[in-house]
């Protein structure tokens, strides 16, 4: 079986958006809330040194994602490829796996039931790319199984400079990398530039 995961590689994305909007008509997100957004953020605080990044926000497909075992109902659950996947016959809306998430990923959807990125299921089983792949103009972003060599996920994690996961602390296990990114995640979350990082991240 193959393990599904994702990369941005930050040396290619210029924050268009298109990922997030392609992400929103395909899986019909209601206004207001998403599954995939990009936020930007800015550090250094003269001319010389200021860095521009974009934090990636979705769902990161977590190996060992906490969100699961708080589901009442199995709702949330695993497949044997590595998607982290809701049920939406058996989820209640409790808002359980909300509170569980440690990166906000998940959002209630105004039908009652819980809603985040599905790495678009629906498409892969197909055989085609997550719409937000397909749809990004300078291809930043990369899907593919990660237990195979020859796969581009696994190609463009080799070639990075640079590899990061969210908070790898927190032994979650997140299948999305950034590569290339300039600026430390921990720093462009919000740890060196606070308020910019809140905004964008909603915390
Ligand atoms: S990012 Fe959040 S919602 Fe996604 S698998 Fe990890 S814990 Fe669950
Ligand atoms: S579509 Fe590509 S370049 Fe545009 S914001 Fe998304 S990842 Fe970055």
């Amino acid at each position: 079986m193959p393990r599904y995961g994702m990369a941005v590689d930050l040396d290619r994305c210029i924050g268009c958006q298109a990922c997030a909007v392609a992400c929103a008509v395909e899986n019909q997100v209601p206004e207001g809330f998403f599954r995939r957004r990009v936020g930007e953020v800015t550090t250094g605080d003269d001319p010389a040194t200021l860095r521009l990044t974009f934090l990636h926000l979705q769902c990161y497909h977590c190996e060992r994602p906490p969100c699961v075992p708080v589901c009442p109902t199995g709702a949330t659950y695993v497949t044997r490829d590595g998607l982290c996947l809701v049920n939406y016959d058996i989820c209640i809306g409790c808002r359980a796996c909300v509170t569980a998430c440690p990166y906000g990923m998940r959002y209630p959807h105004p039908r009652g039931v819980v809603d985040k990125c599905s790495l678009c299921d629906h498409r892969i089983a197909a055989g085609r790319l997550p719409a937000c792949v397909e749809a990004c103009p300078t291809r930043a972003l990369v899907f593919g199984d990660l237990d195979d060599p020859a796969s581009p996920l696994r190609q463009a994690i080799a070639a990075a400079a640079r590899v990061e996961v969210d908070r790898p602390e927190l032994g979650t296990r997140p299948k999305f990398f950034l590569l290339n990114g300039r600026v430390s995640l921990p720093e462009a979350r919000g740890e060196g530039m606070p308020a910019q990082a809140a905004e964008v991240t909603g915390r």
